[in-house]
């Protein structure tokens, strides 16, 4: 099945061979560590129907791995928990659970979640966190609408964090724009909710995406915790407002998703600091013009850009 395929995949670009290689040496050295006291957050963003081709920025997971990944987590005696716990965790104000923990999280809200991911996620009773970029709600290019953001509150296993208003990379944005992003889709969220809504992800999450005036921003915004998309395990002790995860794709086949909860991967942290913040990977989407174009495609905006092209290009964008 797909799942196998995909670890002996020779298209495979070498970027993404070497990591799988760097993966397996780690693990083959060091082992996995024992799970005690760390929790691991993963990070998906589309569930699809099937492998899409030529997603080398690894922003797809296909639904029957998926499914066969929540599997495995189930029978390795993992207990999954919300987001929000797993902050309260590293700030110590929580209990920390015998069983391993990990988390699951959703970024961009695409409306795949709600067909491909969340009825696994439901059978299997696992909580999980979807982070929303508030502008892109309910935009004709496969986004979940309010009405599907509300069906999945409603089941008690949903919770939800904002990605900001319209999916800006934060760093180095006037402070200005920087308050409105995050007061704005704060703000919304949480009218629609009628919840509080105290969590946050970095847009293009690495470490070239924000630094302490945005950490700053947030905490005067009144979020208590946010997301990056750097590789990692968080400890009790975390700085909650960088809390690392790592992302889960199609080239996660079984190998790679166990050596992965193990911490084979968490030395990629360091490949993000080169290439992050010395601009050796400049994103090949610019994620700023895509999210310019992504408001002038909305259904209240100017329009002439069409909803496929802000997809493509958004999904494009190095998240890294
Ligand atoms: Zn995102």
């Amino acid at each position: 099945m797909a799942l196998s395929s995909t670890t002996t995949n020779h298209r495979l670009p070498a970027k993404i061979r070497l990591r799988q290689m760097g993966g397996r040496l780690a693990f083959a050295i060091r082992g996995g560590d024992d799970g005690d006291r760390t929790v691991r957050v993963l990070n998906y963003h589309e569930i699809t129907d099937e492998q899409v081709a030529g997603d080398w920025d690894q922003m797809t997971t296909p639904k029957a791995l998926f499914a066969e990944q929540m599997e495995w987590l189930r029978g390795a005696g993992y207990r999954v928990i919300d987001a929000h716990e797993a902050v309260e965790l590293v700030a110590g104000t929580r209990p920390w659970p015998t069983e391993p923990v990990v988390v699951l999280t959703f970024d961009d809200g695409f409306r795949n979640y709600l067909t491909n991911a969340w009825p696994v996620l439901e059978r299997h009773g696992f909580p999980s966190t979807l982070f929303i970029p508030t502008h892109l709600v309910g935009q004709h290019n496969g986004r979940l609408d309010w009405s599907d953001i509300h069906h999945l509150a409603r089941s008690g296993l949903v919770s939800y964090g904002s990605h900001s208003a319209t999916h800006k990379k934060l760093r180095r944005l006037p402070v200005e724009t920087v308050q409105r992003e995050l007061q704005d889709s704060k703000r919304c969220l949480e009218e629609r909710l009628q919840r509080p809504v105290t969590l946050f992800a970095y847009p293009y999450g690495s470490y070239d995406a924000f630094d302490g005036s945005t950490i700053e921003a947030l905490k005067a915004t009144g979020f208590r915790g946010a997301f990056t998309t750097i590789a990692g395990a968080n400890r009790p002790g975390t700085d909650p407002f960088r809390l690392r995860r790592t992302r889960i794709s199609w080239v996660d086949g079984p190998a790679e998703f166990r050596m992965t909860l193990a911490g084979a991967f968490d030395w990629y942290a360091g490949y993000q600091w080169v290439t992050g913040w010395h601009g050796w990977c400049a994103p090949r989407g610019n994620g700023i013009v895509a999210d310019r174009a992504a408001v002038r495609g909305s259904p209240g905006g100017a329009g002439g850009v069409s909803a496929a092209s802000v997809r493509g290009s958004i999904s494009r964008a190095v998240v890294r």
